[in-house]
């Protein structure tokens, strides 16, 4: 579909210079453009930035009638209308403030032979709850007026993916009344579950899939240990601040509201340059603080995941999580919004085994929530593999390299690592929550751990003190925890929900069948499993 050899190719490139005066396409948008103008269905997979609007933009102004784009927030509607008006493209949109009067001009429009719009905004609630929206749209389909459907942000019909809205599902209706009108989804969400469940949702199963590359060659991805100390990590993060990203603009991302006003504090305390945003600010506050961070008189903006969609400033130089991701696709869209200039930007990620259960008792109530979870949880654990190569996989995308020179901490240092087994460390934890089990007593992880470098007797149970540190029998307890060997409980009290440990479903095999556990370590293993001192 990449070639230039179909009827309309001459006026899509003659389009392309006049109107939007572009050039050149860039990679995976024409193969998408053309689908679409054969009247196939399409989803468009493509990481932020790299150029999805114009792919229903412009074969909107191909034939006549106007192509209808279904998008999720106003803001983003808004920003691409005044820009297709500013081309002199006729672009409108409807929305709850609409009043009646421009409602009805436009609703002329889209039956009137000789009118000239071209881009029709809704978001997806237009299409369940206005019952006279729907009917002149089936009138304009009926006059042959309703020439495509682009759907932005097409992951959120899923409920697999990050960002599911409910008010997407009322699209399943679309290729029913509409059976001949393509549909073309556009989004930066990739996993092969998602676009299949959104291809269900359509009602599009088997269409065409234009997926571009996830890869971020500018970005350096790197995992800390985040000190368990607050100020500690306050130290860090002034120093980062200070030294290694002075006069340099970025994001810190934590999860709750609480933190990110926390950690604003604790830096304005020390003189740094940094306002908070959350959704608990008022709008006002929220524009002003976004404002103030493009012009550089905020060097960053501690932030929870509130600050993300529409935000587009090219040289974001650094984005820190001071907390773990609700998943994959979340850091990958967060930490992307660093480096959109194409120069090099920083993402580290801090992260420690409490906030792995601050985030499951968040996200725990779907099965999709916990599995998200884990997924970066793993990309955290991974003391060898290059960075770009799990975040690849994750996106089912085949990376061709075995490094990414040197742009992740993984790369840079020796990548050998040895599979140590961790067989008697799993028995340790398993017997420690039998013995809890027989006390009618539960146990966190952070207990367990206790317990086990001695530092608890909640319970009677004897097992030998750790010679390792308390950061490594916690990635033990991790890694037996995503991979079902043990399980979370999760325990609602009035104030908040408890996360306990359990045996998973794979515990039966470690303790009754003999079969071994490893976890990957960096370097030679020094220690061979007879040293180990706690059988
Ligand atoms: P996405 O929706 O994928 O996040 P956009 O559609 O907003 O990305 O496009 C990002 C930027 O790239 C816009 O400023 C757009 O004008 C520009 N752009 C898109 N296609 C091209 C192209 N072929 N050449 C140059 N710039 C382009």
């Amino acid at each position: 579909w990449n070639h230039e050899g179909f009827e309309w190719s001459s006026k899509l490139r003659a389009i392309l210079k006049s109107t939007f005066q572009i050039s050149e396409f860039r990679p995976y948008q024409l193969s998408p453009i053309n689908i679409t103008l054969a009247k196939k269905d399409c989803i468009l997979i493509m990481p932020t930035g790299g150029g999805k609007s114009l792919c229903f933009q412009l074969p909107a102004l191909i034939e006549d009638g106007f192509t209808l784009v279904i998008s999720p927030m106003i803001s983003l509607m808004e920003d691409q209308i005044m820009h297709l008006n500013k081309l002199g493209v006729k672009a409108e949109m409807i929305s709850s403030e609409t009043n009646l009067k421009a409602s009805n001009g436009i609703f002329q429009g889209m039956v009137e032979s000789k009118s000239s719009l071209k881009l029709l905004y809704v978001a997806p609630e237009r299409l369940a709850k206005s019952k006279k929206f729907m009917s002149k749209l089936q009138k304009a389909h009926e006059l042959g007026r309703l020439s495509r459907i682009a759907i932005d942000e097409v992951h959120c019909c899923s409920t697999w993916g990050h960002d599911f809205r409910p008010d997407y599902q009322f699209l399943s209706v679309l290729k029913d009344m509409f059976p001949e009108v393509p549909i073309l989804g556009l989004t930066a969400t990739a996993t092969t579950k998602v676009i299949i469940d959104v291809q269900k949702m359509l009602s599009i199963p088997g269409c065409m899939v234009i997926k571009a590359s996830f890869n971020r060659p500018n970005l350096y991805y790197e995992v800390r240990i985040k000190p368990t100390a607050q100020k500690e990590c306050i130290d860090e993060l002034e120093y980062l601040l200070k030294n290694t990203f002075k006069n340099q603009s970025g994001i810190i991302y934590t999860t709750s509201i609480k933190d990110c006003e926390d950690l604003r504090k604790e830096l304005r305390a020390r003189n740094l340059q940094v306002s908070g945003y959350h959704a608990r600010l008022e709008p006002e506050i929220r524009s002003k603080v976004h404002q103030k961070w493009l012009t550089g008189e905020y060097q960053a903006v501690v932030a929870t995941i509130a600050f993300g969609l529409g935000i587009d400033k090219p040289n974001v130089r650094f984005v820190i999580h001071h907390c773990l991701s609700k998943s994959m696709e979340n850091f990958y869209q967060e930490s992307g919004r660093a480096g959109r200039d194409g120069q090099r930007a920083h993402c580290i990620l801090y992260y420690r085994l409490q906030d792995v259960f601050k985030l499951s008792t968040m996200v725990f109530s779907t099965q999709t929530g916990l599995e998200n979870l884990y997924s970066i949880v793993k990309y955290c654990l991974e003391p060898s593999r290059c960075r770009r190569s799990i975040i690849a996989s994750h996106f089912d995308e085949v990376w061709d390299y075995s490094d990414c020179d040197k742009m992740c901490d993984n790369c840079k240092k020796s990548r050998q690592s040895t599979d140590m087994d961790i067989t008697p460390h799993c028995l340790t934890i398993l017997k420690i929550i039998e013995t809890a089990i027989n006390e009618d007593t539960k146990l966190t992880a952070q207990m367990i751990l206790d317990i086990w470098f001695g530092k608890n007797n909640k319970i009677k149970c004897k097992v030998a003190t750790p010679k390792f540190p308390r950061e490594k029998a916690e990635n033990i307890l991790a890694t037996l925890l995503i991979k079902g060997i043990l399980k979370e409980d999760f325990h609602f009290t009035p104030y908040s929900t408890i996360s306990y440990m359990k045996a998973g479903p794979k515990h039966a095999s470690v303790l009754h069948r003999g079969e071994k556990v490893t976890m990957p370590i960096k370097g030679i293993s020094s220690e061979s499993t007879s040293s180990q001192n706690d059988k």
